[in-house]
């Protein structure tokens, strides 16, 4: 706390020119540096501006128990100090050994192995390639090709963002995409859905489409059905309607076709059970998390996998046909074991369902009238803000203001971290915050993160050029 700002730096993270950047790290704006994160404490990071900012949103969803968790910090230390690395070409280690049994322990949808990456896209990447291998191990090589939905985020890989829909990111690199992936409608009520329509005849109609995609296409050449179960990326918080994803698992069992649901970012207890799909009451047959399993403490992600997935490659080729260097590797094993732990001892998803009640309750009371916002929606401790130009026509702020990134910055100035969008919306560029706090918000925490966003808003919408 109160460090004084390295030379280049001005507060809010603007650099006045070009000339006064210092930065040599590739950053994601080369116009900007931002501030350095000194500490992180609790909810709390201190930065290079002297801030104390709150965590509003753990990240992009990740630091699910906050910074500076002792009991993971420990065993950090503690692994580091008996083994750091040793390839999986000839070993195993305890703490990947133990990760997989408590994740997996009770597990209720039948998921019985998992494998062990460095991040939410080499777990899509590595779901992908499972269902490609399993396919060609139980004799049906012609299933090569993917079915995803637009307005999904699936990770910036190649493969992964081919899988994925959003049209911004993808479309710079969209010559080099593979073609296997083909992409359907989302389920987005509140701008998808027609005002004649109730909920079960959109669920129907989404159904219907998802059908005449597999039949397009030939149903026998889909390998899997990708999604996340609350969309996070690109629209904020999304999740299906009632009956949704039971209709998905019905087209992909009647078509043999895998369901692969992303929860990198919805996972491991951010919605409020440990599984979002626990919620659609559909199990996966490939299962990708990242973010909260090991909470950030280290870059860590897998994919849970069924039964008859492992079976099939038990009885063929004997393994997965993929691999990385630091697969299952022990620090970060042990890291995301330590951050599993504490959030089963701690019973912190009943926090993160009391506090997400909160949150909604809150956020609904200081902005759900707000003239420029359209939607507040959310699950657990993971909610998000779409705004508007008018709530009637839900017309889109003009992309150029930059709505999201406004508020992100007022809020940074009120001592919050919140987490911008810039989902596509017809087209264009949409402005949504994602709010998702650490599983271990207190009541007072959710108070002033509501309060310092709900100002951060008002002062971006009136920083707008008039008619803006
Ligand atoms: N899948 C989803 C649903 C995500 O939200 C993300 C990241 O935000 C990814 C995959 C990619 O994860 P990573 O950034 O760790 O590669």
């Amino acid at each position: 706390m109160g460090v004084a700002s390295p030379v280049g730096l001005t507060p809010g993270g603007c650099a006045a020119s070009h000339a006064a950047m210092r930065s040599r790290l590739l950053q994601r704006n080369l116009r900007v540096d931002p501030p350095l994160a000194l500490t992180g404490q609790g909810m709390f990071i201190h930065d290079s501006n002297g801030r104390a900012v709150i965590d509003g949103s753990g990240g992009a969803a990740v630091a699910c128990l906050g910074h500076g968790h002792p009991r993971v910090l420990e065993a950090m230390r503690a692994q580091m100090d008996r083994l750091s690395y040793a390839h999986t070409a000839l070993y195993s280690c305890e703490p990947a050994e133990q990760l997989a049994d408590l994740v997996l322990e009770g597990e209720p949808g039948g998921l019985t192995h998992l494998y062990l990456c460095s991040s939410g896209s080499e777990g899509v990447e590595a779901a992908l390639k499972l269902a490609r291998q399993y396919f060609v191990e139980i004799g049906q090589p012609n299933r090569r090709k993917f079915i995803a939905r637009r307005q999904s985020y699936h990770g910036n890989t190649l493969g992964a963002l081919a899988a994925g829909g959003n049209m911004m990111r993808r479309a710079i690199y969209q010559p080099i995409l593979s073609d296997a992936f083909h992409h359907v409608s989302p389920c987005y009520a509140y701008r998808d859905r027609r005002d004649d329509e109730s909920d079960a005849q959109y669920v129907a109609r989404l159904a219907a489409e998802l059908e005449a995609e597999f039949q397009t296409l030939g149903p026998d050449t889909v390998a899997a059905f990708i999604a996340e179960p609350v969309v996070g990326a690109t629209l904020g918080c999304v999740a299906a309607l009632p009956g949704y994803f039971q209709a998905v698992r019905a087209i992909c069992d009647r078509h043999g076709a895998l369901l692969i649901l992303d929860e990198v970012m919805s996972g491991m207890g951010r919605t409020g059970t440990m599984h979002a799909w626990e919620q659609e009451g559909v199990p996966p047959d490939i299962q990708v998390v990242a973010k909260g399993l090991g909470g950030g403490y280290q870059p860590i992600g897998g994919i849970m996998i069924g039964g008859r997935i492992i079976e099939a490659l038990r009885d063929g080729s004997g393994g997965f046909m993929h691999g990385h260097t630091y697969q299952a590797h022990p620090i970060a094993s042990a890291a995301a074991l330590a951050v599993q732990q504490v959030i089963r001892e701690e019973g912190l998803l009943d926090n993160v369902r009391a506090m997400g009640a909160l949150l909604e309750q809150r956020l609904t009371e200081r902005l759900g009238n707000h003239r420029h916002v359209g939607d507040i929606r959310g699950r657990g401790l993971f909610w998000c803000a779409e705004f508007v130009a008018d709530r009637a026509s839900k017309a889109v702020f003009d992309p150029a203001l930059k709505l999201n990134e406004r508020i992100k910055r007022e809020a940074y100035e009120r001592g919050l971290a919140c987490y911008p969008m810039a989902g596509t919306i017809d087209g264009k560029r949409g402005d949504h915050v994602i709010l998702s706090p650490p599983y271990i918000a207190t009541a007072a925490d959710i108070e002033a993160i509501v309060a310092r966003f709900g100002d951060a808003v008002d002062a971006a919408i009136a920083s707008l050029p008039p008619g803006g």
